[in-house]
Order: C-alpha cells, then structure tokens, then sequence
C-alpha cells in the first residue's frame, strides 16, 4: 500500500518534471555580443598566420622534391660514371699486360745483343775500320730492335692516353660528389627550415586551442556576466518550476549526449559530487571570484575532465551532457544548471543573457 503510494507520487512527479517551461532563443548581450568579437578577431588573426606558415611549409617543401629529384640525377650520372671508370680499369690493367709482354720482349733483345755483343754484335761494331763502316754496322743493329720498340713505344702511347682518361674520369667523380654534397647540405638546410614551420605551426595551433578555451563561453554566446555552460541552442528556462514536492532551482539545456559542458566562469571547481542528491547523478559545483557560484549536473562521471581544488577559466570544457540522476533516461540528455549566490540559488537566466 506504501509501495504504492510511493510509486503513484513519483508518477505525478516525473510527469511534472517533464513539463518543459517556457522555450526562448537567447539574444546575446552587446558585451556578449563584443567579446565574442574579440575572440573571433583573435582567432582571425591566428588564422592568417597559420596559414602563411602553411604556405611556407608548402614552399619549402617544394624546394626540397626539386633537389631530391637533383640528388636522383646526380646519381643516375654517378653511377654511369662508376660504369665508366670500372670499364676503363679493365683496358688499364689489359694494357699493361701487353705492355709489360713488349717491355720483357725488347729487354730480352737488348739482352741479347749487349751478351752477344762483347764477342759478336759489338765487337762487329767496333771492328769497323771507318766511321762509315761503323755507322753502316750501326744502322743493323738498330733495325734489329727498332719493329720491337715501335711495338713498346705504341703500348706506352696507349697506356699515357688511358690513365689520362682516368684522370679525367676521377676529376668528373669528385665534382660529381661535390654536387652531390652540396645538395645533400641545401636538403639539409630546407629541413630545418621545414621543422621551424611546422613547430611555429604546432605554437599558432595551440594558440588557436586557448583562445578558443578563453573564449568559448563568449562563442557560446548569451552573457554578460556569465558564459553559457554548454552551446547555444535551446533552454527550459524553468527555474522555480513546481514539481509536485519540490521547485527546479535551475534552468534545463537539452542537448544530445556528450555535447561539452563549459565552466560558465573562470573559477575553483568546489566539488565534484556523485553521491545523486535531489537526483542531479553526478554535480560540480564551480566558485567563482564575484561570489556566485554555478552547478552543472546530470553528467556521468566518465565524462568529468575536472576535480576538486582545480582552477577552471571561462569556457573550459569540464563535462559531457548525460542523462544521470534519478529519472534516469526518463528527462533525455540534457544539462541542469544552476547559480548560487549568498548560499540561495537564483534565476540564471538574468546572468546568461
Ligand atoms: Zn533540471
């Protein structure tokens, strides 16, 4: 019979607390209205210099494929170039081969001549009775070795021009690596300039996140003295309304699950509590420095990105939109909002707008 009683209350309450108040849009105020201004203009800025960071980087980038594409050729060339050079090795080494055969042949000749020469071919020479004769035994010996020494002497030609191109060949081969370096170095160069950018980047990027943290309750729009708790968009501006056994101290924003919930002011976040009184699920209650106070409610804890003793600014994102609480499910995804001042809670909505 209890049971039941208990049972028929919470229905006439639920059913009650389900009554949507009355539906506005909110106008935001000029100061509202001109700091949101501030921010934007702030974020334009930052923008613009992201943006040309964005245009350096992709500058720079480009040089960099130009002489990456450089290096590839340098290379290609090198490498032919080592194909030539190996090459030329080869008719070096083959070339001294036969060079060395002609040298041993025309040695071996001269060796013989100068051996036999003490009883034969010079003591022939030396036996000439007149210059003439002399010069006429002369000239024999000579042809002798001459067909020999023309074949040395054309070896010897061939082997100069040979090293000679191999001199060239590795002069081309050290230029070759100089270019090389020389880009390597300019890659280098790009690189450090590409890693400046894009850290400048990183900085204009986080700049972006603060002033957008700075200024979300102002984007949010709505207030003069206070930012809005979550986005803009509908409110149940229904606080004060009865329900049944109580009055909704607070004003309800129906918004879909997980949609960010914002410390209306900068603030010491007071408690997180989750021990579900009056039905609020999880609550963090935010002191403010001009002495009011804020709660935000009906969140689960999994989505609370604060706790107690933290210093929150305006804006901050300090939760998610759920649909905690007692009636759990039963209302739909949306935030609870509350202000206090003097230790009684009063209608937000003068704050909000
Ligand atoms: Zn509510």
């Amino acid at each position: 019979m209890k049971r039941k009683l208990i049972i028929s209350v919470l229905t006439v309450c639920l059913t009650i607390s389900l009554t949507p108040g009355p539906l506005e849009k909110t106008i935001p105020t000029a100061y509202a209205t001109s700091k949101a201004e501030e921010g934007k203009q702030k974020l334009k800025d930052i923008k613009s210099k992201q943006s040309e960071s964005k245009a350096e980087i992709a500058k720079v980038q480009k040089l960099i494929d130009e002489k990456q594409k450089g290096i590839h050729e340098i290379e290609a060339r090198a490498g032919a170039l080592n194909d030539q050079i190996a090459k030329l090795n080869k008719s070096i080494e083959a070339n001294k081969k036969v060079l060395e055969q002609s040298r041993q042949s025309l040695g071996n000749k001269l060796k013989r001549i100068y051996l036999q020469g003490s009883n034969s071919y010079m003591a022939q020479l030396f036996a000439a009775d007149s210059f003439s004769d002399f010069l006429k035994r002369y000239e024999v010996l000579r042809l002798i070795v001459e067909s020999d020494y023309q074949v040395f002497n054309e070896y010897m030609t061939v082997q100069k021009n040979l090293e000679k191109q191999q001199a060239e060949l590795n002069e081309k081969q050290k230029s070759l690596t100089a270019e090389m370096e020389k880009a390597n170095e300019a890659v280098k160069q790009y690189e450090a300039e590409l890693d400046k950018h894009k850290s400048e980047l990183e900085e204009y990027e986080k700049q972006e996140n603060a002033v957008l943290k700075q200024y979300a309750g102002y984007f949010n729009s709505g207030s003069g003295q206070l930012g809005w708790p979550t986005t803009p968009g509908m409110v149940y501006w229904n606080y004060m309304q009865f329900r049944g056994n109580h009055y909704h101290k607070g004003d309800d924003f129906p918004r879909p699950k997980g949609t960010p919930i914002f410390a209306a002011e900068s603030g010491v976040v007071l408690r997180v509590s989750t021990s579900d009184p009056d039905g609020y699920g999880v609550y963090i209650d935010i002191q403010h420095p001009n002495g009011l106070q804020t709660r935000y409610a009906h969140m689960f804890l999994s989505t609370v990105t604060v706790h107690a003793g933290q210093h929150v600014s305006r804006g901050q994102k300090i939760a998610e939109v759920g649909n905690n609480g007692r009636f759990i499910g039963a209302t739909g995804y949306h935030l609870h909002f509350e202000v206090w001042k003097n230790g009684h809670t009063v209608n937000p909505k003068p704050y909000l707008q």
